[in-house]
């Protein structure tokens, strides 16, 4: 049962928060990728059923909800990841500039490279801070030479906000950097390749407030640019940096919109107590 007083009290909280901006750029907005009906089974475990979602172009969509409702199992549906797992079975559609990625036309691996990955654990490659940059652009003959591989290198450090610190430790290994070093190094090696979608399972997870704050800045700044997919249990870190959120539970998902109605005002039950918990 809703406690609405205990609400009231909260809505107050939300109406503090600093809601993200709209995204710069055009006011049309077409859909990057359209999830259709999809059904995804780990064997016998449904673990997303009938989801329908649009990712907009330019904009940050949040995925929240309790854990284990399937936030990380589409994500990795809408690159592709699951072909990987075992025994799992897929139905419906998901279009990507409105071309299904499951058509023979696609390649795997020419589709996961228009994706930028960030995992909840930092894992850089056991390289130095360049080569854990270089390595895509290169296998992927993004750049050439030594001078062209150098500017690429700095410009991914700059946007992650990483260069300072790294130019003059290029040559040291990515793993003895600190959490939040080796965390903006990942979003600098995912931006390498120029993602046109730029995916994040819960990048802060493991981070301190000061690398939590300069990876919103990030976000903030690829806004406008690129779609972005971050899934978060921060509530303030969905409203600060997410335009739109999608609510998911037990596999469904049950709400989606702006974020700030959202919050303000979820329509379902399960939404506004999972809200409240966060704030309560
Ligand atoms: P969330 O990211 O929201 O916490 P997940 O997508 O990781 O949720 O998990 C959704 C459901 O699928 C959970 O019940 C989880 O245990 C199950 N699951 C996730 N990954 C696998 C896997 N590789 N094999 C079998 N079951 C899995
Ligand atoms: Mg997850």
């Amino acid at each position: 049962m809703l406690d609405f007083t205990r609400y009231v009290a909260i809505g107050s909280d939300f109406a503090q928060l600093p809601f993200a901006e709209a995204s710069k750029g055009p006011t049309i907005n077409p859909p990057k990728i359209q999830v259709e009906n999809v059904d995804f089974w780990y064997g016998d475990a449904h673990a997303l059923k009938s989801i329908k979602l649009e990712i907009l172009s330019r904009e940050v969509t949040a995925f929240i909800g309790p854990s284990g409702c399937g936030k990380s199992t589409l994500l990795k549906c809408l690159n592709r990841m699951q072909d990987d797992v075992r025994e799992h079975e897929m139905t419906g559609r998901i279009l990507l500039d409105g071309e299904d990625i499951h058509s023979p036309e696609i390649d795997p691996p020419m589709l996961r490279a228009r994706f930028g990955w960030v995992a909840q654990k930092p894992n850089p490659f056991p390289w130095t801070v360049y080569e854990n940059i270089a390595y895509a652009p290169q296998i992927h003959g993004k750049v050439q030479g030594r001078a062209q591989t150098d500017e690429h290198v700095e410009n991914c450090l700059r946007r992650a906000g990483l260069w300072d610190e790294m130019k003059d430790r290029l040559g040291e290994a990515g793993t003895d950097l600190s959490g939040g070093q080796q965390q903006r190094l990942c979003i600098a090696r995912a931006l390498s390749l120029e993602p046109e979608v730029l995916l994040m399972d819960e990048p802060c997870g493991s981070l301190d407030p000061v690398s939590t704050a300069t990876i919103e800045d990030l976000i903030r700044e690829l806004t406008g640019e690129i779609a972005i997919v971050i899934i978060t249990h921060n509530m303030e870190q969905a409203a600060r940096v997410a335009q739109r959120t999608a609510f998911f539970k037990l596999g469904e998902m049950l709400e989606v919109g702006d974020t700030k109605p959202m919050f303000q005002d979820p329509q379902s039950e399960d939404c506004r107590s999972y809200l409240q918990g966060q704030f309560g």
